[in-house]
């Protein structure tokens, strides 16, 4: 197995050659879902048990819906994604806008997260969620190991970064060294264009 290891600095390889069975959990995303395959059965064991209220140690007093709209980036097949290169919580709304028109929603590092431009919910990563959607747009994202820890299986990735040496490039499908602030405003003037086409066709 590879886990994070020294508060997440390396990523450690761990055997376990002597004892079976081995159990180990993983995080939504990190493996694909398989289909269906409505033709295997298990076996269904009921078991009587016996538990009285004494034995109960947890109480729900009250349930208490949050107001927010919960988003779930896992469950998104396009999200476009900003890093301390988008600069501020304005930012963000280019990206929002680019989102939209795709039909995706924005995510961010935890750069972005810790400046308070991005909730937490949708941190990408190894303390954020693992993701695999099928187009990953990284705006201003360098690509640090805990980042890519939790979107490097993504069908397809876009990296948009001014800096040609930044580990995200080397990740992804289609680097495009530029100013984000530069290239995403084209990006969405081409889809428009593309669309409009289409349309027209
Ligand atoms: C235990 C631990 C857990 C962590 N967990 C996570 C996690 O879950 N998720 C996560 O993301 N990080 C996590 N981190 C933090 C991680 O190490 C990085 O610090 C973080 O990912 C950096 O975020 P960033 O890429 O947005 O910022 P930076 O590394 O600062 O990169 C910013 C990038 O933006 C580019 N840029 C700047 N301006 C522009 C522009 N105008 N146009 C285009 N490009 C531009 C720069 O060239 C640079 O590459 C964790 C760290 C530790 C130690």
């Amino acid at each position: 197995m590879t886990r994070p290891a020294f508060g997440g600095n390396i990523m450690a390889t761990i055997e376990c050659p002597n004892h079976r069975p081995q159990m180990s959990t993983v995080r939504p995303g990190v493996f694909s879902v398989p289909c269906a395959d409505y033709e295997r059965e298990g076996i269904v064991e009921r078991f009587n048990v016996d538990i009285k209220e004494e034995d109960i140690k947890v109480k729900i007093e009250e349930i208490v819906k949050s107001m927010k709209e919960k988003i779930d980036i896992t469950e998104a097949d396009i999200i476009v994604s900003g890093g301390r290169g988008v600069g501020s919580r304005e930012g963000f709304t280019l990206l929002k806008e680019l989102a939209d028109i795709l039909g995706g929603i924005v995510a961010g590092s935890r750069a972005a997260v810790d400046s308070g431009w991005i909730e937490k919910d949708r941190q990408v990563g190894q303390t954020g969620k693992t993701v695999r959607p099928k187009l990953y747009i990284a705006c201003g994202i360098s690509g640090a190991i805990q980042h890519l820890a939790g979107m490097q299986e993504s069908e397809y990735i876009v990296a948009i970064n001014k800096d040609s040496d930044a580990p995200i490039m080397a990740v992804a499908d289609l680097a495009i060294v530029g100013d984000l602030f530069k290239v995403v405003p084209e990006l969405i003037k081409e889809i428009r264009a593309y669309r409009q086409s289409c349309e027209v066709m």
